[in-house]
């Protein structure tokens, strides 16, 4: 027996989401429709205005409802820093640290040749007219220390460099607060490595 129509479109719909396969899509779907008629309608709104409404900042890329977000606007910030992240996550959790005050730019994604994600995907080009005679004297990159992230930091800092600007890369570490037995050797190598002189 086939699925009533509209449902059937939902399924089809809620397979758009990352890892969802049509036995989630369906259990979702049921999930929705039988327990929580509220929370679908609710899902609905909200996805419907942040299509409507969310765009990229004109400076930073970052997701924004303006031309320009608040901390590209803001005039307290370090026009002179440029920090690069992967991900608009990345940004928040930059702010979190309540130490940076410098600008960003989101790549909003990483190189990744093999799924066809190159420096045109990762707006490589707008980031460099963003340094070009913006006043920026050092860029500092904070994509993820995976091989993909390390990979996009390689490529952005032979960028940077050639526009003659300074360019420095967050330090790996061990976490605050963090007991050497709980880390990982690969942290714990990295950490020795990037040692620092107390004397
Ligand atoms: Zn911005």
């Amino acid at each position: 027996m086939a699925q009533p129509t509209s449902l059937e479109a939902l399924i089809q719909a809620l397979r758009c989401l990352p890892g969802v396969g049509p036995k989630s899509a369906q259990r979702m779907a049921y999930h929705l429709l039988q327990r929580d008629q509220q929370g679908a309608a609710r899902l609905a709104d909200a996805m419907k205005s942040a299509v409507e409404r969310v765009r990229h900042c004109n400076m930073c890329n970052t997701f924004t409802e303006a031309e320009i977000c608040d901390v590209c606007s803001s005039p307290k910030r370090d026009a002179s820093l440029l920090c690069i992240v992967e991900m608009p996550g990345d940004l928040l959790m930059m702010e979190q640290t309540q130490s940076y005050r410098g600008m960003y730019f989101v790549l909003m994604g990483r190189l990744s040749p093999l799924d066809g994600i190159g420096p045109r995907e990762i707006h490589l080009d707008r980031l460099q007219r963003r340094i070009r005679g913006s006043g920026v004297s050092e860029v500092v990159l904070a994509t993820n220390f995976t091989v993909e992230g390390e990979a996009t930091a390689h490529y952005i800092s032979e960028m940077v460099a050639a526009e003659g600007i300074k360019v420095s890369r967050i330090a790996r570490g061990l976490p605050v607060g963090g007991e050497l037995e709980h880390v990982d050797s690969g942290t714990l190598a990295q950490a020795l490595l990037e040692r620092r002189s107390v004397s």
